[in-house]
């Protein structure tokens, strides 16, 4: 039986034998069963059938890819499942996020959870964590080629002088992306047009990526002289790839946290002193930083971004240019100055995975679950948590090292040394 919409309704064992015996694809099934969460199961049926292995855990989740498949996932078959630990409260003081906030941390990386959550004492108790997004667009980068450098340059120009009529091209595919300018970028006779934009509340990258295409039919029609779009994305962008181009020029969120943590602070609570946090940055984040040719002068960026990244829905392979970034000390009397620099946050709270039901408690855990009011103040929000999440955690490790306390943390947290007594 076919349906009108395409779907077969075929029973479950009707899909598993021709599965077994290699007659049609594991990309059929959705269509064959005309139910998504029917066709993950039978791929757990066949995998088990075959490699021998139980899949019962995988087989174990609340999602509905009735809602996931074609959006989010393709031949699903589960999920994984991956502990949540909240560090906090933190102070936050920005221009979007102003409170205290638990934050959602989602890792199996023992002692992390601990660390941001020592950090987020110090910062609140010394007032609390100062956050600025300096700039915001998230950027795609096509690559066009043209016959010479004089049509190059001309068309680099001709672009620039169009950016009025461009705009309108992407004010008519999408209702929250808004071009901000056109960064052209020459080798030889090719071209790189490093588009930013606004995105509203969403990270943006089908959003931005949808306009590029826009724009280069826009550009292929209309301009005079001779040019062709080579590749949508000519990695000048630069989406998951480390690049320095984003830390110098920002993509997505550039955004700064800082603190000034109070002398008792630290040696009550990060048992240390300024003095010895800030050797410990010196020598550590910036010179050794720099003698290992380094792309990144903190302590451990990602592993903060990688824990709120999965927790929040965010792109999870976003965190290679995400946690790009810069950790400042200074000594201030007894007091510590301590900042985090993030040129390349890309987050966001509609769109990808943060329409998941799990990681849309999370976001809503913060105050930034779905669109803004207006648009775009949501992400800008979660921006500057995150990044006072990072300074916490940054701040705990940079202490631990100066106390020496470092090995000891990991012993206790991550080699199972801290157990809950009966
Ligand atoms: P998206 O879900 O594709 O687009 C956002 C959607 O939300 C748009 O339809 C937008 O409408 C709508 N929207 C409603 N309220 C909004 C608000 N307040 N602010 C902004 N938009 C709002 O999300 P995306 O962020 O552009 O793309 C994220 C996805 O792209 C992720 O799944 C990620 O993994 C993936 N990704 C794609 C590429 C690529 O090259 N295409 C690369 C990396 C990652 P309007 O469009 O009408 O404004």
């Amino acid at each position: 039986m076919v349906s009108s919409s395409g779907r077969e309704g075929k029973s479950v064992e009707e899909a598993l034998e021709p599965l077994l015996r290699g007659e049609i694809s594991h990309s059929r099934l959705e269509k064959l069963l005309g139910n998504a969460n029917e066709a993950a199961m039978v791929r757990r049926l066949y995998l088990e059938r075959v490699t021998g292995a139980s899949l019962s855990g995988v087989a174990s989740t609340i999602l509905d890819f009735e809602e996931l498949y074609g959006r989010n996932i393709e031949n699903p078959i589960g999920a994984v499942q991956i502990p949540v630990g909240v560090a906090g409260p933190l102070k936050v003081v920005g221009d979007y996020a102003r409170g205290e906030y638990y934050i959602p941390l989602a890792t199996t990386e023992g002692a992390l959870v601990a660390s941001v959550n020592r950090g987020a004492k110090a910062i609140t108790l010394s007032g609390g964590a100062r956050a600025r997004v300096i700039k915001d667009g998230m950027t795609r980068a096509p690559l066009l080629w043209t016959p010479s450098v004089s049509e190059a340059s001309r068309l680099s120009e001709w672009v620039l002088s169009r950016i009025e009529d461009l705009r309108g091209v992407v004010s008519s595919v999408t209702r929250h992306g808004r071009l901000v300018e056109i960064q052209p970028y020459i080798i030889g006779n090719l071209v790189w047009l490093r588009l930013s934009f606004k995105t509203g509340d969403a990270m943006g990258m089908n959003m931005v990526t949808i306009s590029s295409d826009r724009i280069c039919k826009f550009i292929e029609e209309n301009y005079g002289g001779e040019a062709r779009c080579v590749a949508l994305s000519g990695n000048m962008c630069s989406d998951k790839k480390p690049a320095i181009i984003n830390r110098i020029l920002g993509r997505g969120k550039y955004v700064v946290a800082e603190a000034l943590v109070k002398a008792g602070v630290v040696r009550d609570v990060l048992k240390t002193t300024a003095e010895m946090i800030h050797f410990v940055n010196t020598a550590k984040n910036l010179l050794g930083s720099a003698a290992a040719g380094s792309n990144s002068y903190n302590a451990h960026f990602a592993n903060i971004i990688a824990a709120v990244f999965i927790a929040t829905g965010q792109d999870a392979a976003q965190v290679v240019e995400s946690s790009m970034g810069f950790t400042w000390t200074e000594v201030r009397g007894e007091d510590l100055y301590i900042s985090v620099t993030l040129p390349s946050l890309e987050v966001g709270t509609v769109g990808g995975g943060t329409r998941l039901p799990t990681q849309r408690e999370l976001l809503s855990l913060l105050g930034v679950a779905g669109g803004g009011d207006p648009p775009g103040v949501n992400a800008l929000k979660l921006a500057e948590i995150i990044a006072s999440a990072v300074l916490a955690g940054e701040l705990n490790l940079l202490a631990a090292i100066a106390a020496g306390h470092l090995a000891r943390a990991h012993e206790m947290l991550g080699r199972g040394g801290l157990r809950i007594k009966g």
